[in-house]
């Protein structure tokens, strides 16, 4: 059996995507900025993908910035609240000690610039106390960064509630929102959202392109890559048009998933939590309740994360030990810590797709059970 549990890392591209895209890798070719006909076949393709975009997240066209990925929109929303609050005297930003690296080191960067950064803690769910980050707020507070829904350990936050009290405070309000678009219901204006950031790559989409999204009568979003007129004077480069016409198809599919498959997901999910939690020295980590659909992640007492990869490598399941971006660092994860784990334990993260059967998923428990006895009698032995 093979099976791909590797969904937070990155998705298989959605055959819609792939579909949709490729003409515009090959002959329709034009430079969105040209005049001619070739440029306006281009032009036309862009908009038609931003419309898409839009409808589904419910906001204007205008509001949305094409980007190279979740990172350079993770980026650009922190830099903007940065030279907004620079510019009228404002120089703290709260944001949460589970964001992406993306989030953390760009606020690393600021800290050297001389920003101050408070990073609310979260409970041993993975869930960032809304009330205490709020009160984290100051009069100088240029900014409220918090993730949607954590890329390792799968945890929701109440980002409805801070968007509320954020637009109440008159803070700007961003989240990483990586992880959620094209997985859950998302409603930028329900949830008061300023700005919010997504990568095509993590709902089907191609690599490298993503957006940002930046609300009208919210703070201007400032270009972090300087050059030509593109997006609004707020993204100079030539258009990546196949990402942008195979990320809309892609969420075009993922947003009929979430209408229709998402329950069934969450039941497999919860089959293999039950199934894993079974395993004796094993603890689920993130919140029961609170998490992605697809998301399952444990940690085992006397484990080694590396090890087990391996064995589950060899019995056809690609997992993950935590974020794809921190594993072969010997560094222990930032979320894991941040909930109270010791690093003695070993973490699995089990992220599933849409297609994931019942018959995969007690695969996948046996597969996870066995290997975890056998890597502890190697222990022993
Ligand atoms: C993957 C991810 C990113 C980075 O997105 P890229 O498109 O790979 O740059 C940012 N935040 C979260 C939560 C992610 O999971």
């Amino acid at each position: 059996m093979y099976i791909y549990a590797d969904h937070a890392s990155t998705t298989p591209v959605r055959d819609a995507a792939v579909k949709a895209m490729t003409p515009y890798l090959s002959q329709i070719y034009g430079n969105p900025s040209s005049f001619h006909r070739e440029g306006q076949k281009a032009s036309e393709a862009l908009y038609m993908s931003r419309r898409t975009i839009a409808s589904l997240l419910g906001c204007r066209p205008d509001e949305l910035i094409f980007t190279s990925g979740g990172s350079e929109a993770d980026v650009q929303a922190l830099v903007s609240a940065a030279e907004y609050g620079y510019k009228i005297g404002k120089k703290h930003i709260v944001s949460t000690q589970i964001e992406h690296h993306a989030v953390l080191r760009t606020l690393g960067r600021l800290q050297a610039l001389g920003f101050e950064v408070t990073l609310a803690p979260v409970d041993e769910n993975g869930i960032v106390d809304a009330d205490r980050l709020l009160d984290a707020v100051r009069d100088d507070t240029c900014l409220v960064s918090v993730m949607y829904a954590n890329n390792e350990i799968g945890t929701i936050q109440p980002v409805e509630k801070i968007g509320l009290e954020c637009r109440r405070l008159s803070v700007p309000f961003h989240t990483d929102a990586v992880q959620a678009v094209g997985h859950m219901h998302i409603d930028v204006g329900a949830s008061h959202i300023d700005m919010l950031s997504a990568s095509a790559h993590k709902f089907g989409g191609p690599k490298g392109v993503g957006f940002l999204y930046s609300r009208r009568g919210s703070i201007p979003a400032v270009p972090v890559i300087f050059g030509g007129p593109q997006e609004n004077g707020r993204r100079a480069g030539t258009e990546n048009v196949p990402g942008a016409v195979g990320m809309a198809a892609a969420l075009g599919q993922a947003s009929d998933f979430v209408k229709n498959g998402l329950k069934r997901v969450c039941s497999i999910r919860d089959l293999i939590i039950s199934g894993l939690s079974r395993i004796p020295g094993s603890v689920l980590n993130g919140d029961a309740a609170n998490r992605l659909c697809g998301n399952i992640s444990f940690c085992f007492e006397g484990i080694e994360a590396e090890a087990l990869l391996l064995a589950l490598d060899q019995r056809g399941i690609c997992a993950s030990s935590g974020s794809a971006c921190t594993s072969g660092a010997v560094e222990p994860s930032h979320v894991l810590t941040a909930i109270g784990r010791p690093r003695s334990m070993g973490a699995l993260r089990l992220t599933v797709g849409e297609d994931i059967t019942e018959r995969q998923a007690e695969y996948i428990v046996g597969a996870v059970t066995e290997s975890v006895a056998f890597l502890r009698g190697v222990g022993r032995s």
